[in-house]
């Protein structure tokens, strides 16, 4: 919207106009000083500049919008840089300005109100569902970063609105509905009412035009019939209030013509039922006043029961404050009366532009006035404390809206998630399912790594594969308590399904060693089972295999048990099998050996004091609750363990093809000199050995130092090789896998 059309105009034509619509405008700022209005006319010329040329649809040169859109802001009495901002704030758009130029005329905080308006511009809304539009409106107002943008936004959107007659009819229904669904609610929630209704209307006008007429004369003709009724009720106010010698503002209050409309449609009453109720505001000098103006009118006219609230003690969100009542009036109809102070009024119709609206005021008549509300009195605050406006923006903001942070998907749909919420939220909070199998992502086309937090107007592109899982170092950076509880969700179920497999192929072995070479099926031993579970106390098999896997149970226990049951059922166990496995070679300890492969994952740990790799005898030890730790057969540490605890040692073998590299220590003493670490890590990537970690034994005061690494290999054969290629090495002195000590 608001893009000029590429005629060019007459230059003498335009001076002559634009410089009566500069005139216009100056004539609004006798609250500035005069090196403000200065300021105000050098953005006007460079705007005026920028623009010229380009005209608008009504065949008008473009500036005498800017103008009305400074002018409109004039009314709401900002502050000079939001005025050089409004005249300003198509300029990158549509002229190609950069933002450097205008740091460099009009200093930093004119070229960021700029910049935000420009950037809220190329969001476009266009989705119909309601709480779409709840979320786009707060995106807008969370982009914002000063409510002096938003205010400007609304200023331009309202001059468009008023213009869109000069428009293509095409365009109506697109831009109306947005200001409907979009900048209409904002700035009722920022408590201008006047722009509100404004733009509602207009809204209305240009979506339904013939209802819209209807309406229109339909309301005209009412008003004209109670006329004399109108006068008639204000004649008497006036005389009371003058009788008891207060001085009043009475005017009448006319509902708009869209909110007669919804209120039908809604409610499907008839044009009559709605406006049939006719309102007055009495505006009086101090807030108790408002309450003796209520006593008055209460002995003038009888009060509808039930329909007086009061505003003044209890504000609403946006601020506003005021009592209400309906009265019967002459001829029995009712009649509705607000009465508030004019500083009341003002936060009434202005809402946020009080802000700069009442310190304008502020010196004059109504300096006193207690504006009341929380909401307000917080506003005035600040005021006295910074007149900063992004500060100011900054307290509004927490009262309005949560900390939250909006962003789109790929298809348009808005999410709004907490402040510093990740990728990996914004994956969980689409569907557990998308975040389980959260494997990369893009923001705005763009690959960033899964910890990258959001920011408003991102638009989030998740890349899924099916194989992908959850990591459990995303539990260090995600923000949203959904996505932490899936992924511990998914750890411990992916463990325990791990641990489960463990448990089986530990009780099957240990029944190998019973002499019992098939593991019993769950349905055609389903009686055995069931008594098995009885003696253990499991829930069930999957229960009872997972303690087993976890190491919180011991196999050849169970297998024993579950032998004797079995013998019961009349399954004996096959002596000779029972015989090899127990009196068999390199098999000591009383149950058959598992084969380790390295795919174990989560049920299987390699001892970190010994970094056991294929081809190392090995030891297995069902820790209790952390299922089985390998440790080399040399190991201190399992030496130790196996005096303590030696029935919970198991035999456990590599298999013949492990599936993936293992960690190894090493000890590698270097010349001291330039360019050593990287001679070895070259030595080690040639070996194709992967770096997993470099320690370093500082000792300068010797002309050699020890490094420490950890690298993944193979195997035994592997590391031999590793090794003979770092010796080689002529910065290597000596090269060896190193033993902690446990
Ligand atoms: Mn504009």
């Amino acid at each position: 919207m608001g893009k000029p059309s590429s005629n060019l105009a007459s230059a003498a034509d335009a001076s002559v106009a634009l410089a009566s619509g500069f005139k216009g405008l100056t004539a609004k700022l006798d609250y500035l000083s005069e090196s403000e209005v200065a300021q105000v006319r050098q953005a006007y010329r460079f705007a005026d500049e920028a623009h010229l040329g380009q005209l608008r649809s009504s065949g008008d040169p473009y500036i005498t919008h800017p103008i009305a859109v400074a002018s409109q802001c004039a009314e709401w009495k900002l502050d000079a840089q939001a005025l050089m901002a409004a005249l300003l704030h198509d300029a990158m758009e549509d002229c190609g300005v950069t933002k450097v130029e205008l740091i460099e005329h009009f200093g930093s905080p004119v070229a960021e109100l700029v910049d935000g308006l420009t950037k809220l511009d190329k969001l476009s809304f266009n989705t119909r569902e309601e709480n779409q539009a709840e979320s786009f409106r707060k995106m807008l107002l969370a982009m914002a970063r000063d409510v002096r943008v938003i205010l400007i936004k609304l200023a331009d959107r309202t001059h468009n609105m008023r213009t869109m007659g000069d428009m293509p009819r095409a365009k109506w229904g697109r831009i109306a509905q947005e200001t409907l669904d979009i900048y209409s609610p904002i700035a009722h929630r920022l408590g201008l009412n006047q722009t509100y209704r404004e733009l509602q209307d207009l809204s209305f006008r240009h979506l339904l035009p013939w209802r819209y007429g209807v309406l229109s004369k339909a309301v005209e003709k009412a008003r004209s019939r109670r006329r004399d009724l109108l006068k008639k009720v204000k004649t008497e106010l006036e005389a009371t209030f003058a009788a008891h010698g207060m001085p009043v503002r009475i005017a009448g209050r006319e509902k708009s013509l869209y909110s007669i409309y919804r209120k039908m449609h809604d409610k499907h009453l008839s044009f009559a039922q709605v406006t049939d109720v006719y309102g007055f505001r009495v505006l009086v000098p101090e807030t108790t006043d408002c309450y003796t103006a209520l006593g008055l009118l209460h002995q003038l006219y009888k009060p509808v029961p039930g329909r007086f609230k009061d505003h003044i003690a209890i504000a609403k969100v946006n601020g506003y404050q005021s009592l209400h009542t309906t009265l019967v009036g002459p001829a029995g109809i009712n009649v509705e009366f607000q009465m508030r102070t004019e500083s009341m009024h003002l936060v009434a119709e202005s809402g946020v532009a009080a802000h700069w609206l009442y310190k304008v005021n502020a010196n004059q008549e109504h300096a006193n006035d207690r504006l009341g509300t929380q909401w307000l009195q917080s506003l005035l605050d600040i005021q006295d404390e910074t007149r900063d406006a992004a500060e100011f923006w900054e307290n509004v903001k927490v009262d309005l809206f949560p900390d939250a942070v909006y962003v789109f998907t790929p298809k348009t749909q808005i999410m709004a998630l907490p402040r510093g919420a990740t990728v990996v939220d914004f994956a969980y909070a689409i569907h557990s399912n998308v975040g389980d199998r959260t494997m990369a992502a893009r923001i705005n086309g763009e690959q960033v790594p899964l910890r990258t937090e959001l920011k408003n107007g991102d638009v989030v592109e998740v890349v899924t594969a099916p194989s992908a899982t959850p990591n459990p170092a995303w539990l260090s950076f995600v923000r949203t308590g959904r996505a932490r509880s899936k992924i511990r969700h998914h750890l411990k179920t992916m463990q325990l399904t791990e641990s489960e497999e463990l448990g089986h192929k530990l009780l099957a072995q240990a029944l190998r060693a019973e002499g019992i070479e098939s593991f019993p099926d769950a349905v055609a031993h389903a009686t055995t089972w069931d008594k098995l579970l009885r003696f253990t106390g499991s829930k069930n098999r999957q229960e009872l295999l997972t303690d087993i896997g976890l190491g919180k149970r011991i196999a050849n226990i169970v297998a024993k048990r579950l032998v004797l049951l079995l013998g019961d059922a009349g399954q004996r166990p096959d002596a000779l099998l029972l015989t090899r496995e127990r009196f068999g070679p390199g098999n000591g300890h009383g149950m058959g050996s598992i084969a380790l492969d390295g795919s174990e994952n989560a049920s299987v740990k390699f001892a970190l004091c010994c970094r056991p790799i294929p081809g190392d005898p090995i030891l297995g030890y069902l820790g209790r609750g952390e299922g089985l730790v390998v440790h080399t057969a040399q190991c201190p540490v399992a030496a130790r363990l196996q005096y303590k605890d030696g029935e919970r040692f198991m035999g456990v073998e590599w298999s013949d093809e492990p599936t993936r590299a293992f960690e190894v220590d090493l000890a590698i003493t270097v010349s001291n000199g330039k360019g050593v670490m990287a001679k070895v890590a070259a030595a080690l990537a040639a070996a194709e050995a992967d770096i997993v970690h470099i320690d370093m034994v500082a000792d300068s005061a010797q002309d050699v130092k020890e490094l420490h690494f950890v690298v993944a290999v193979r195997d035994r054969a592997h590391l031999d090789a590793v090794l003979a290629k770092l010796q080689r090495s002529p910065v290597v002195t000596r090269a060896q896998r190193s033993k902690k000590a446990g």
